[in-house]
């Protein structure tokens, strides 16, 4: 009778074993018999067999010890058949008594499996995918122990990256079997940043291949993955405690981060993965592999996401076991990032000349990724759903942000017409180009001022290349984001007099920190709120931490020297804090005069017009204001009440609609009534086609992402003002929920290239 859990302490001399005898060289297919012999031995189990996973889902017997060596490359299962492909489906491990008895069992005569009852399977997987299954199985009825089941499974990953490693299968029949996702596939998901653009994937988050699957030292190893999971613990307790964070993650995601830090079954898988004689890297891997193929088929998007948080804390808890924090890798050339998403700052750590696309499995248009996307002119389409399982690192894809659609290992026709279609664009940015002295008149001479939004060095020679008249909106709190920690006067007042002096004699309108909302600050402390977008942010953080917006306002005075500046204040919502906001600014060139410093040579303080409360009180806020700029982004969350960083949310209201374009004809009628100098700042501004409605409704400054500047100045150019004028406000009493279409139509009309 055999003596079961023999295997337990044996499982690194297995591994070993499993090892030597592929050093001992040999035909591939006799190194994995000799493998699944060795397996056996170890086991006790009188059957141990491989299967893997051919290119059309077939599951075919690879290699037995104890069936009929005559059904070997012989017997296969179609998908889902049998235990093997229930065990395929489920990815987790099958562990049954008596296997004939089970529902799914199916009968193989050839393999002349009929005296064995206890039956053991578990996937081999590789990145959350089951590749292949191996199996153990012995005569006598009984459930194997929760160890031989852990045991297996180790041998398992083992065995899944050997085979992908050429090690055990012949490269002929290596081509056959499916180990990563190869067919092409095309995901539809949204469009958050426009272009095109063809190169290989890179993982954000990339899979660690445990190239060193095992450990050398057991001791050391856990000693090493028992300090990094300190290590996890204590820096998500921290950043709980609202000392010193990585992530823009909110307090509910990080509150469940802990719980599942501090878990015990997952620390426990861990070590006792650590402990069969696998590296803490490996460990990690199987872990996470495991948890993928159980949660990844989850319809409830509560365990879905609880899936990716662990995802999450596995990245986490491998970058505390490389020693190193940074997200950002080294890219290839041609690099397309692959994320789930990403914060804002992420995206700036990558090479930007070698970074071509970004994907990303959710977010969402109007959140700040997205705009930073739009801000470096990288194409990115997002919710791509399931993006990250189906495409491995390597894999060649195309971002298609026209239509919001990615390609994934594209056929050879899709990639010539992608770069047809990349040519025409580069045709076209070449006559944008072209355009970049011309001053946008309509055809019926009505000037409009094309500006730029800008928030970070690197837009200052965009600028140039953009022909923009100036910066209509300098997001200031940029800067903040991207830094470990929080900029000294003197880095900001140096950021500012870069930009000025970049900018000449363009305008600038800097903004005065804008954070809160979807931009946390890791080292600034923030209280949980249950609704940050409604919460503590823009100038009502500005006015009660009055030494934050008073240091910020002094550098903007200094970085001046004696020039014009333009200041603006976030989301004012009533106009005393316009009030008080301008109040600061006054005390603090009072204050810079005192001290022989020059003040500004002209002062310009406005506001931005994105709470609705603004728009039945511009009588209040217009005289008291310099200029006014409409911020679309939050003006239309708040007027639809719909978060701008939900994806399931964000797009559902088309600011193409009746309440939206009355709200910016009663706002531009305002201005214009006072001779207030007014401009749109939000993401539509650089959207041809929204762009055009705001010339029809009288908007003549417009302040957008750099890439919108040439299409939006061609519209311009071929539009009649008068014309578009009478068509949309013929638009504005409609009954429809969006009047898109009409205006599309009528753009059509009055100039072609929308
Ligand atoms: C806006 O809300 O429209 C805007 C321009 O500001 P931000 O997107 O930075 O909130
Ligand atoms: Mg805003």
């Amino acid at each position: 009778m055999p003596v079961s859990g023999v295997a337990i302490r044996g499982q690194r001399s297995l591994l070993r074993q499993i090892r030597e005898a592929l050093a001992g060289g040999g035909p591939a297919q006799t190194r994995l018999d000799m493998v699944v012999r060795i397996i056996a031995r170890s086991m006790v189990a009188e059957v141990c067999s491989l299967y893997m996973r051919r290119a059309g889902g077939e599951m075919e017997l690879f290699a037995t010890e104890g069936l009929e060596l005559k059904a070997v490359h012989v017997t296969r299962m179609k998908p889902g058949e049998g235990l093997v492909g229930e065990i395929m489906k489920l990815g987790r491990p099958l562990n049954l008594a008596d296997a004939p008895e089970h529902p799914a069992f199916s009968y193989r005569p050839e393999t002349g499996e009929d005296p064995y009852h206890a039956f053991l399977g578990v996937p081999l997987l590789r990145g959350g995918r089951a590749i292949g299954v191996l199996v153990v199985q012995n005569r006598t009825e009984r459930v194997y122990t929760e160890d031989e089941v852990e045991d297996l499974q180790i041998i398992a990953m083992v065995l899944a990256e050997m085979v992908a490693g050429g090690e055990l299968i012949t490269e002929d029949e290596l081509k056959g079997v499916e180990l990563a996702p190869h067919r092409p596939e095309r995901l539809k998901g949204s469009k958050f940043a426009d272009g095109l653009a063809y190169g290989v994937a890179v993982l954000h988050e990339p899979p660690v291949a445990p190239s060193q699957l095992l450990s050398e030292d057991v001791v050391a190893e856990e000693a090493r993955l028992k300090a990094a999971i300190s290590g996890l613990q204590a820096q998500i307790d921290q950043m709980l405690e609202g000392q010193h964070g990585l992530v823009e993650a909110s307090y509910e995601v990080l509150d469940t981060y802990r719980m599942f830090a501090h878990d015990r079954g997952w620390n426990r898988s861990l070590e006792d993965a650590v402990r069969n004689g696998l590296t803490a890297e490996a460990a990690v891997e199987r872990v996470r592999s495991e948890h993928r193929a159980r949660l990844g088929q989850a319809r409830d998007p509560y365990l879905r996401e609880r899936l990716h948080d662990l995802e999450d804390l596995n990245d986490r808890l491998l970058r505390h076991l490389s020693g190193d924090g940074h997200v950002a890798r080294e890219l290839p050339n041609d690099a397309i990032l692959i994320a789930r998403n990403l914060g804002p700052a992420d995206l700036l750590e990558y090479d930007r000349t070698k970074l071509r696309g970004l994907l990303l499995e959710e977010g969402s248009t109007a959140s700040h990724a997205a705009i930073v996307a739009r801000a470096l002119d990288i194409p990115c389409v997002g919710r791509l759903h399931g993006l990250r399982d189906k495409v491995s690192e390597g894999d060649p894809v195309i971002v298609d942000a026209e239509t919001g659609e990615a390609y994934l290992r594209p056929r050879p026709d899709v990639v010539t017409a992608i770069r047809a279609r990349m040519d025409v664009r580069a045709q076209r940015r070449a006559e944008f180009a072209k355009l970049r002295d011309t001053p946008a008149f309509t055809r019926d001479g009505a000037k409009v001022t094309l500006l730029m939004n800008a928030g970070l060095d690197v837009d200052l020679d965009i600028l140039e290349e953009t022909g923009a008249e100036g910066i209509g909106l300098f997001r200031t709190e940029f800067q903040f984001m991207v830094a470990e920690e929080m900029p000294r006067f003197n880095a900001q007042a140096a950021l500012y007099e870069r930009v000025m002096d970049a900018a000449g004699d363009r305008p600038v309108t800097f903004r005065t920190l804008d954070l809160g909302g979807d931009k946390v600050l890791p080292y600034l402390e923030a209280e949980r709120e249950d609704n940050p977008a409604l919460g503590w942010r823009a100038i009502r953080m500005g006015l009660d931490r009055p030494a934050l917006l008073r240091l910020q306002l002094r550098a903007l005075i200094a970085a001046a020297k004696g020039r014009p500046l333009r200041i603006m204040f976030p989301l004012v919502a009533n106009v005393d804090e316009f009030r008080a906001g301008r109040a600061l600014v006054e005390t603090e060139i009072a204050w810079a005069q005192r001290r022989g410093r020059p003040a500004p040579s002209r002062l310009d303080v406005g506001a931005m017009v994105e709470a609705p409360s603004m728009v039945w009180h511009l009588d209040a806020l217009l005289p008291m204001t310099d200029f006014v700029s409409v911020g679309t982004n939050d003006l239309l969350q708040y007027m639809f009440a719909a978060d701008r960083g939900n994806p399931r949310v964000a797009d559902r209201y088309d600011p193409l609609s009746p309440p939206f374009l009355r709200a910016m004809e009663q706002i531009q009628r305002a201005c214009a009534e006072t001779g207030t100098p007014v401009s749109v700042c939000g993401e539509m501004a650089g959207r041809p086609l929204e762009a055009f409605a705001l010339v029809a409704l009288g908007f003549e400054r417009l302040s957008m992402p750099p890439a919108g500047v040439g299409p939006v100045k061609q519209m311009v150019l071929s539009c009649d003002r008068e014309a578009a004028r009478r068509g949309v406000s013929a638009l504005l009493r409609g009954s429809a929920g969006s009047v898109r279409n009409e205006i599309e139509t009528l753009a059509r009309k009055i100039y072609l290239a929308v």
